[in-house]
């Protein structure tokens, strides 16, 4: 009876230890793989570089830090220290020799929808003239 008693107590304790382990194991092997922005279905795998949803082929990139970092790193002020964005419209504020050419971009020249890209001369500009990269103190916003 005293064997019995013992038995019937050990018993509960190895069933309710056993899957704990096993659980573990399988959550630390599985890779965290987030769903689908898309079509929000889970059915994503991991190729090279960037996440693939199986479901509707959407492909997006693992390191969504990235976007976050150039939008808290690129602040780029105008000639009044106006902070400029993407699309933004503005004129140039003197007259600009582009480098390397007999191209002079006259000042008051209307730009429309510029693009921020950092660095020296951190916003292009799509002109008649051509494709410039220009520093923003020479820029005024519109
Ligand atoms: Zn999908």
């Amino acid at each position: 009876m005293k064997s019995n008693k013992l038995h019937a107590y050990v018993t509960p304790l190895l069933i309710g230890y056993n899957p704990r382990p096993l659980a573990n194991t399988f959550e630390t092997t599985m890779p965290t793989i987030p769903a689908c922005p898309q079509c929000t279905l889970e059915n994503t795998y991991p190729d090279g570089a960037n996440y693939v949803c199986a479901d509707c082929g959407f492909e997006w990139p693992m390191t969504e830090t990235t976007e976050t970092d150039v939008d808290t790193v690129l602040v780029v002020k105008d000639a009044n220290g106006t902070a400029l964005q993407d699309g933004d419209s503005v004129v140039l504020i003197k007259d600009l020799k582009v480098k390397g050419s007999s191209i002079t971009l006259k000042q008051g020249t209307k730009v429309k929808s510029i693009r921020l890209v950092g660095g020296d001369h951190g916003v292009d500009c799509k002109m008649d003239a051509g494709n410039f990269m220009l520093k923003a103190e020479f820029l005024k916003k519109v």
